[in-house]
């Protein structure tokens, strides 16, 4: 087995296959079968939120190291035509900080025609790009929007860019981009926004989602006790609103869902860590420099960037990927009395 050190985790550019069975697509050790895509195209972003960035943002990738869009449509071709992949979604770092993004799409949009492509981002300046990311073929959005509070969202992502959110999630609706999704991490300083949150999501035709803070910041800052679970959410939202639990839409969708009010607007929490769904867990990950990441707790990577250059061809690109999945975790360990973060923070893996 070759390693390669990268400053980041061990990269694998050989896995071990024994014991798996001969199927084309992309099965563990459990039985889960992954057919989520997640697609990291770079690390910079717009935002430093305390919760993924270090203030200063990631140390930068230099271009060589990148995948260039010819090799993200290749990977997404056969993760789909080989693999067995339904959804794919870019994400990063923030896919806007990429010139190239419309680019991307296209290419993807050209080679598995009908596949969902979906982006999540944070709407700084997606105003000025949602028509044309739509045009190249961009399906669904998910916005990460925290607070509708000017001063929170500011300290809380180190940036006063909250207009240009809002103007970029209205854009997308406004182009009938659908469903609009927003993403809500649980923090203590904006639980007392929760409620204007939802009810501003409600106004404008939005899906709310609140997840659960992992321990996934770059700046190792998580704590157990300084979490906002899910149940103390819900006792929060739920002296605003009238809320009726309704459950998952289907078992590998993370989000529980509450109907608001008697409805059709719902509220959804993943609560990705009290209430783990790994066992469920159908998502495989790209990351920016091209490699595969089975799980988002796992250092372990096998490098598909390196394999390519090297000159392998598709279906010994599609054998690595197998075999990285292959080897997927049973679950995060969070509650294991030895967990410790990842080396990557979620910025740095592609949330
Ligand atoms: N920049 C884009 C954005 O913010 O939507 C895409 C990348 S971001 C890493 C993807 C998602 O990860 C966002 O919804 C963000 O809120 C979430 N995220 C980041 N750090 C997290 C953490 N520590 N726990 C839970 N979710 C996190
Ligand atoms: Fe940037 Fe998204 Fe991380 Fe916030 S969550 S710092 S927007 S990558």
């Amino acid at each position: 087995m070759t390693t390669v050190e990268m400053g980041i985790p061990t990269v694998r550019s050989s896995v071990s296959l024994s014991g798996r069975p001969d199927v084309a697509h992309l099965v563990d050790r459990f039985g889960r079968v992954a057919r989520d895509l997640r697609v990291s195209i770079t690390e910079k972003c717009s935002l430093r939120c305390t919760y993924c960035m270090p203030e200063e943002g990631l140390p930068t990738i230099p271009a060589e190291r990148l995948l260039n869009p010819g090799e993200i449509v290749r990977l997404v071709e056969l993760a789909v035509t080989r693999l067995g992949v339904r959804e794919v979604r870019f994400t990063g770092g923030e896919p806007l900080m990429r010139a190239d993004l419309e680019r991307i799409i296209a290419g993807c949009a050209e080679k598995v025609p009908g596949t969902p492509l979906a982006m999540t981002t944070n709407a700084v300046g997606l105003e000025h790009r949602v028509r044309r990311l739509a045009d190249a073929g961009l399906s669904r959005i998910n916005v990460s929007l925290d607070t509708v509070d000017r001063g929170h969202f500011a300290s809380l992502t180190r940036r006063d860019r909250l207009p240009s959110v809002l103007a970029g999630i209205r854009a997308a609706v406004a182009i009938g981009m659908a469903p609009v999704k927003i993403n809500a991490v649980l923090m203590p300083e904006t639980l007392s926004g929760a409620a204007d949150l939802l009810q501003w999501c409600l106004d404008e035709g939005v899906e709310l989602r609140f997840i659960e803070q992992m321990p996934l910041d770059a700046d190792h800052e998580w704590a157990r006790e300084n979490m906002v679970p899910a149940d103390r959410l819900l006792s929060v939202l739920g002296k605003h609103f009238e809320l009726e639990e309704l459950g998952r839409d289907d078992r590998v969708a993370p989000a529980e869902l509450w109907r608001v009010n008697g409805g059709p607007a719902t509220v959804g929490i993943i609560a990705s860590v009290t209430r783990s769904f790994c066992a469920d867990c159908d998502r495989t990950r790209l990351t920016a420099e091209g490699t595969i990441r089975s799980c988002l707790f796992s250092d372990s990577e096998v490098d598909l960037r390196g394999a390519m250059r090297s000159g392998a061809d598709d279906e010994q690109l599609a054998q690595l990927w197998r075999g990285a999945m292959w080897n997927k975790w049973v679950g995060n360990g969070i509650d294991t009395v030895d967990f410790a973060p990842p080396a990557r923070s979620m910025g740095a893996i592609g949330g």
